[in-house]
């Protein structure tokens, strides 16, 4: 490829990378929703309890892209983790219960919490990879089609990069597409077991592990993620395409004098996970902050950090976080040892 056809792709790349990711379906998840009521801008972390125990100044650090590459960005409480996944009636009927307050905090053995919390995060990713799916489904069938205009218009690009670079987002459109096809399949279905638990109050399908960390909140997030690489180094999960992705969720939640670390899974990967757990929970604090620091920074987006914390560190700091969560946007990789930036603030105390 010559260095004006790379410098095309690139262009290309950051079009279609910008679009998809501003995209925001406005549609409640749950299937066949009749409710009247409006679909609302829900906080996937919840502002009052949750984010607002890291924040500074009513705002968030969070790792955004820019056109700079990825960078810390304040984002204001009011605004940060929002999607609009659920109507008024469905968010309020699934969520109120974990909606706390002064009267109403985390109990970290109660199961149907964690599966709550969990069914939250679940709902934001598979909301995401919704998006995704639309965007790239319209987009390669635009490409196909050879709708030089209509592309132009949808990614915002120059319309002679996109009849030169017509071969290339079908190909990018192809692969992305067939990734986010079976992302959408496989966190769906997790979504609709967490859903099909809290409707019959029965929750032996779901595992868990929960961490509990002497400190006050420096990070708070919601997500759901497989992590990839046990501590060993070794690699957990397959990487074919078509098979079965084990995946947990997790929630970081403030507690009294404390922070909570809830991690749920379904009970078929159990074995699988348990003593990846069971291997983190031995570890001594510091070390296991460290690891818990990689494996938010490698596998979690959608995670809140304290100015307090990040406004204390050093460049350097600043530039490790953010080189290891680019490195792994597309990639995973198993922990590093020498890895030191503390994201809980245990190594300090
Ligand atoms: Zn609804």
């Amino acid at each position: 490829m010559s260095a004006k056809d790379e410098q095309r792709a690139q262009r290309v790349h950051a079009k279609i990378w910008g679009t998809y990711r501003n995209l925001a379906l406005q549609s409640c998840l749950i299937p066949e929703c009749q409710s009247s009521g409006k679909v609302i801008k829900a906080h996937s972390i919840q502002e009052k309890r949750v984010l607002r125990s890291v924040s500074n100044n009513g705002h968030v650090y969070m790792i955004k892209s820019t056109a700079q590459g990825f960078a810390f960005q304040l984002v204001g409480v009011r605004k940060a983790t929002r999607f609009t996944g659920f109507c008024s009636q469905h968010d309020n009927e699934l969520f109120d219960k974990v909606d706390l307050g002064d009267e109403r905090s985390i109990n970290p053995n109660d199961p149907e919490q964690a599966v709550r919390l969990s069914l939250r995060s679940t709902a934001c990713e598979y909301w995401k990879k919704l998006n995704a799916q639309i965007f790239f489904r319209k987009l390669l069938q635009l490409a196909r089609s050879g709708d030089v205009p209509s592309i132009s218009e949808y990614i915002n690009l120059d319309q002679v990069d996109v009849s030169k670079s017509l071969d290339y987002v079908i190909s990018v459109a192809k692969s992305r597409l067939d990734g986010f096809d079976f992302a959408v399949k496989r966190i769906g279905r997790q979504f609709m077991s967490l859903l099909h638990q809290l409707e019959s109050g029965k929750f032996h399908l779901s595992k868990f592990s929960t961490i509990r960390l002497k400190t006050s909140p420096t990070v708070v997030v919601s997500a759901h993620f497989p992590p990839e690489y046990n501590l060993s180094g070794k690699c957990i999960v397959s990487k074919m395409t078509g098979v079965d992705l084990p995946e947990v969720t997790l929630n970081i939640v403030p507690n009294e004098n404390e922070v909570v670390l809830m991690f749920l899974w379904h009970k078929r990967y159990e074995q699988l996970f348990r003593s990846f757990f069971h291997d983190l929970e031995n570890l001594k604090e510091a070390k296991r902050a460290l690891i818990l620091s990689q494996m938010l920074i490698m596998q979690v987006e959608n995670m809140a950090l304290s100015p307090r914390l990040v406004d204390m560190w050093e460049d350097q700091e600043k530039s490790a976080v953010l080189d290891l969560f680019k490195r792994t946007t597309n990639v995973s990789i198993p922990y590093l040892t020498d890895w030191n930036v503390d994201l809980f603030g245990i190594k300090s105390c």
